[in-house]
């Protein structure tokens, strides 16, 4: 198995207690420095996907699992509902929301009065406000480690410095792999090449699954989605944040609007934006991704926080905001393309035994890791 995400550790998690042996291949020097780290941390409720869409069927399954697992694992989270605000001619959009929500089963989101409004949080200046109460967040670092320490407790393990250089199948239909150890991409250490042999492959590389799957011979590599990557840059809140919930504004084309998430430790940030790099070399070093991003804030786009913020929070001040952290989402569908599903490629889709490959895996990924190792093992045990 390619890549020790949250995603890639409840699969491997998921089969190691179903009875398999898992080795997970991870090319950095510990598990979740990728995408995993660098997100909102928030446990989506499951309101923007289309009906009957993997987002949409893995985020809410997903939530339910990963409240009841936190809850279980002593995995630090807080379920502190969210409010989804709007000027009055937000209000359809609103609605459209709930009604999106309620296809997917989440039946729970309220419009909230005025009044209510000011009791909940009496910083916001908004016409409309929906709350949802299962929104929450959780503290993705804890989240892995618990997840790992169920791996290894079932016997799997993390294979760190491990980076997946090529694969094949066998005539007896088990992979054989290329595996480069002890090396970050373009580092000066020692690094060897070790041959590793697996009856089941699955590339959770995140960012890189496309280049992953470039690299896996036979595989139908015409099924192997055109990626772009779409930066999202946080801008940190100094002082004392005056939100006890998270608040979102209406969906932007690409994001869900510049929105306030507070973390775990209490710190509160805006973001992400969207900020579209475009598309990406498919043929480029596997693993190679997450040492070539930019990963730096530009001070300059605080203006623009600042700006969208005040739509809901008139008295933010430029003057509190500073550049955060940042994280990339793949893309699989262009900037001017409707947002594309979750793309999990079975032996049943490409007609290849013992192989499972994830594409496009950004938000909800983090809400919906659990639902989705539960799928995998379905598509490889049945
Ligand atoms: C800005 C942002 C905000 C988000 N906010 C949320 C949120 O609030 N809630 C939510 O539910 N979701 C959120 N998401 C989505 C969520 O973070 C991702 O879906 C999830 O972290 C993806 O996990 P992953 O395991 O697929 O990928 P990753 O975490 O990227 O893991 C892939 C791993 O594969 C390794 N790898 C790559 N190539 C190789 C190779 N050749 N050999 C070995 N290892 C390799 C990498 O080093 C990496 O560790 C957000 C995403 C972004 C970008």
């Amino acid at each position: 198995m390619v890549g020790a995400g949250v995603i890639g550790l409840a699969i491997a998690r998921e089969l190691a207690l179903a009875g398999q042996e898992v080795v997970v291949l991870e090319s950095e020097s510990r598990h979740g420095t990728g995408t995993s780290s660098r997100n909102s941390g928030v446990i989506h409720a499951g309101l923007y996907y289309p009906a009957g869409s993997q987002k949409a069927l893995w985020c809410v399954r997903g939530k339910h699992l990963l409240y009841e697992y936190a809850a279980s694992r002593q995995v630090v989270h807080a379920n502190i509902g969210k409010l989804i605000v709007g000027r009055a001619e937000d209000e359809q959009a609103l609605a459209n929301i709930q009604k999106k929500a309620s296809a997917n089963g989440v039946d729970d989101l309220t419009w909230l009065s005025a009044n209510q409004i000011g009791e909940l949080e009496p910083a916001l200046s908004v016409e409309h406000a929906l709350l949802s109460p299962s929104t929450g967040i959780v503290d993705v670092h804890s989240l892995m480690y618990a997840l790992e320490g169920d791996l290894t407790d079932a016997g799997g393990m993390v294979a760190v410095q491990s980076r997946l250089m090529w694969a094949e199948q066998l005539a007896d239909q088990s992979w054989q792999m290329k595996i480069r150890v002890g090396d970050a991409p373009g580092g000066a250490s020692a690094t060897e090449e070790h041959a590793l042999q697996a009856g089941t492959l699955i590339n959770a590389a995140g960012l890189d699954a496309d280049a992953v799957a470039m690299r896996i011979k036979g595989a139908c590599q015409s099924l192997v989605p055109q990626t772009y990557f779409a930066k999202g840059n946080y801008a940190s809140l100094s002082g004392r944040s005056p939100f006890k919930r998270l608040i979102y504004p209406v969906p932007v084309p690409g994001g869900l609007g510049t929105h306030l998430t507070i973390d775990t430790g209490g710190g509160a940030q805006f973001g992400p934006d969207v900020e579209w790099l475009g598309s990406v070399d498919p043929h480029r070093e596997p693993g190679s991704s997450h040492a070539s991003v930019n990963y730096q804030v530009d001070p300059a786009r605080l203006d623009g926080f600042a700006r969208d913020v005040a739509r809901w929070w008139p008295d933010v001040s430029r003057d509190r905001l500073v550049p955060g952290y940042s994280g990339v989402r793949p893309k699989i569908a262009p900037l001017d393309a409707p947002a594309a599903d979750f793309m999990v490629l079975g032996p049943a889709d490409h007609g290849q035994a013992g192989l499972v490959q994830l594409f496009g895996m950004e938000s909800p990924g983090l809400t919906a890791c659990l639902a989705i190792g539960q799928a995998v093992r379905q598509k490889l045990l049945g």
